[in-house]
């Protein structure tokens, strides 16, 4: 689904930096992955233009099978609203929308009308339990339901991939722990899950962990026979 080869990214806003150094990574439908490493070390980069956020430099990037490179904007963005959710870890709700019209705004953007779009946005945010939360908004609810309404967002589209960076980099462990169980049941559907986290104990229940360092990837632990039963000890072999 997924296939890096020999990615690298240099941003030129001041003096020139060379964040990503080759990196090669293939992914394939329905993983469940994790992107670990210090800060700094390219993850969010990575996961940007995974997410065709943003452009590299040289190598080529192939998603379902199409290169990703020198897209026009209305290309790029077509295929993002098509095929990727995102999460973040500051949400990225808008604050004088309510609950139900965040999550209805990736419809918006395929031109479904506004009654339909809401009726949808009711659907995602009762699948994740916050269907009474529906008309607050943003400033009313706690950081794991402003969570939880940001992947109802990010699902609403129906994407192939849902790419999440530091999704519970800003909540608290119990918060952090339901959260995470929300995004392996959307795996368990047969999404493709990318999550990056500084937590080993979330790293641990992902079938793959891939450990970026300095703009290499320094390591692709194959994960696959953890017990996703057992928060935080898993890597069962
Ligand atoms: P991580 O997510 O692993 O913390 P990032 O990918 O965000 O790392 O950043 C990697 C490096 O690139 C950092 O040194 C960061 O300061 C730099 N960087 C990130 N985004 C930009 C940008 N838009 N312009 C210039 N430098 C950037
Ligand atoms: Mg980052």
């Amino acid at each position: 689904m997924i296939k890096l080869e020999q990615i690298n990214k240099t941003y030129y806003t001041g003096a020139p930096l060379h964040v990503l150094k080759g990196i090669d990574l293939e992914i394939g439908r329905g993983e469940l992955v994790s992107i670990m490493g210090a800060s700094g070390s390219g993850k969010s980069t990575l996961l940007n233009i995974l997410g065709i956020l943003d452009g590299y430099n040289t190598g080529n990037y192939w998603l379902n099978g199409v290169l990703i490179k020198n897209l026009s904007e209305s290309k790029a963005a077509s295929y993002r609203n098509k095929l990727i959710g995102f999460i973040f870890q500051s949400f990225n709700l808008i604050s004088f929308k309510n609950a139900m019209e965040n999550v209805a705004l990736p419809l918006y953007y395929q031109n479904v009308g506004r009654r339909a779009r809401n009726r949808t946005a009711l659907e995602y945010l009762e699948k994740l339990g916050l269907k009474e939360w529906a008309h607050h908004m943003p400033n009313e609810l706690s950081g794991g339901q402003k969570q939880r309404v940001a992947i109802a967002r990010a699902l609403i589209a129906k994407p192939q991939i849902i790419l999440a960076d530091e999704p519970t980099g800003a909540l608290d462990s119990k918060t952090s722990a339901e959260v995470i169980e929300i995004l392996k049941q959307v795996n368990a559907d047969g999404m493709t899950m990318i999550i990056v986290t500084h937590e080993s104990g979330i790293a641990n229940q992902t079938d793959k962990i891939i450990r970026l360092k300095d703009g290499i990837i320094e390591q692709i632990e194959d994960n696959s026979m953890h017990d996703s039963s057992v928060f935080g000890f898993g890597n069962i072999k």
